[in-house]
């Protein structure tokens, strides 16, 4: 087995049904994914907007679970932005290497 497809067998295909239930169906998807150039505190007003989205979102844990597997580098997911998720997934490494 190549090693490309040993990679890709360890990256599970994602499975998108839980997106039926997004609290973000319908909602503004500026409010989650900033144009470029975007100053920090309009920045911090659109994320917090897209946040409370998050917040009463039934499927957050999911979402959460899926940006932060995979190379999703821009827009807030469950609940977190990208430099949240970089830390989260940081957090996870670390946690991971010292058991
Ligand atoms: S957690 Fe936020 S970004 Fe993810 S599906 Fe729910 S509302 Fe949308």
């Amino acid at each position: 087995m190549s090693k490309v497809r040993r990679q890709a067998n360890r990256l599970a295909a994602p499975q998108w049904g839980w997106q039926d239930a997004a609290a973000c169906r319908g909602e503004d998807i500026g409010l989650f994914f900033g144009p470029d150039g975007e100053r920090q505190p309009e920045r911090e007003i659109r994320e917090r907007k897209a946040k409370a989205i998050c917040a009463r979102c039934a499927v957050r844990t999911e979402c959460l679970e899926y940006a932060v597997s995979r190379p999703e580098k821009y827009g807030v997911w469950g609940g977190l932005n990208e430099d949240e998720r970089a830390s989260e997934r940081r957090r996870r490494m670390r946690r991971a290497n010292a058991a």
